[in-house]
């Protein structure tokens, strides 16, 4: 596969209308023809391989994903324009369920291409016009030497170094106590991630669970030692059940000028940047960020810096234009941070991301076999 990013790379989402001329057929049978694709032009999946790097198994996957769908409606003469488009409208919506994922398997690529055929046929012959998909249609493949592929790790793998850590005896017990504080008293708990050692994944050092007595914060205390821990991530509540905050994406790259940090070593360093998360706890899910693009994260932590009360405040827009504090934190952050998410007291993390389609942006599961 070539040409990645130029089949990617334009920001906008592009729907092409060709109004191809009616037929010459007798009166009553003619159609007329609306011919669509559907181009998921802004791909959702742009992760960090040196995640994977740090852990020493860089799984070799291939992914199938479909740049655009084609699709043509036969209608007839006389159609009122507004029902054609309210059918297009939702096949497109169809279609981007299968449009604006990366899958893991060439199967899964063509069932849920298929699963959205269906749907659109259904929905096209229910309004009473022709249904015409592309005869044949086969997902791309991107596979490991191909252009774009250092773009992307898989999500699913490190979706499972989120399940671990979370699993982890010592985080495990942190996290119940922060829910249950927290879920309690309305105002956030939380704790402090620390490591033994400054490189290895486990043993983690239990760290007590305390608050600031804030409904909207919790100020996390960065050590980077061996007498006070190594700490590579924070947990904790959010009484209003939101997703991670600004402030709390923010935190991900802010400790690395911190003095023990800035004098630690290379591997040290990298270690963390690559390791550093944030885990928010609330009574309906758990959500884990980690850094995907460092110098991205780093350029908003000087905007957000720069006018901390206009960013947030921008925050909390998006927030209720869209009813989703995921989708504002994922419109502010996009590839700059990874977004997991579980069921709460669940450690069954799923990636979560966003897609772009002909309504416009929404959040979406990133699917894993
Ligand atoms: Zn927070």
């Amino acid at each position: 596969m070539k040409n990645f990013y130029n089949t990617f790379g334009s920001l906008s989402f592009l729907l092409l209308f060709l109004f191809v001329g009616s037929c010459k057929k007798e009166p009553e049978k003619a159609l007329n023809f609306l011919k669509s694709t559907y181009r998921p032009d802004k791909h959702i999946l742009q992760n960090n391989i040196d995640k994977l790097m740090a852990v020493g198994v860089p799984p070799k996957f291939c992914y199938y994903y479909y740049p655009s769908i084609e699709y043509t409606i036969g209608y007839p003469a006389g159609t009122d324009p507004q029902l054609l488009d309210r059918i297009a409208r939702s096949v497109e919506e169809e279609l981007s369920k299968a449009a604006s994922i990366l899958y893991l398997s060439y199967q899964q690529a063509l069932n849920a291409y298929q699963s959205a055929q269906n749907n659109a046929f259904q929905l096209v012959t229910g309004a009473g016009f022709n249904y015409y998909p592309p005869t044949v249609y086969e997902p791309y493949q991107l596979c490991p030497g191909d252009d774009g592929y250092m773009a992307l790790i898989d999500p699913c793998f490190q979706k499972m170094l989120v399940g671990n850590m979370a699993r982890d005896s010592i985080i495990a017990a942190q996290n119940s106590t922060i829910l249950t504080k927290t879920t309690n008293t309305s105002v956030e708990y939380g704790a402090e991630v620390k490591l033994v050692a400054p490189t290895s994944f486990s043993p983690y050092k239990s760290t007590t669970v305390r608050t600031d007595n804030a409904t909207n914060n919790f100020n996390p205390k960065f050590t980077w030692s061996t007498t006070d821990g190594f700490t590579v991530g924070v947990s904790h509540g959010h009484p209003s059940n939101s997703a991670p905050s600004p402030a709390d994406a923010i935190w991900l790259v802010s400790n690395i000028n911190v003095p023990a940090l800035r004098n630690a070593s290379t591997e040290e360093r990298n270690f963390f940047r690559s390791n550093v998360f944030v885990t928010v706890v609330a009574s309906l899910h758990t959500y884990v960020i980690t850094v995907n693009n460092w110098q991205a994260l780093e350029k908003l932590y000087f905007e957000f810096k720069a006018d901390e009360a206009g960013f947030n405040a921008n925050y909390i827009r998006l927030t209720t234009e869209h009813g989703s504090s995921e989708h504002a934190l994922l419109s502010l952050f996009g590839e700059a941070i990874n977004l997991y998410k579980a069921p709460a007291g669940s450690t069954n993390f799923k990636p979560v991301g966003m897609a772009y389609g002909g309504t416009g942006d929404f959040v979406i599961e990133i699917l894993c076999p």
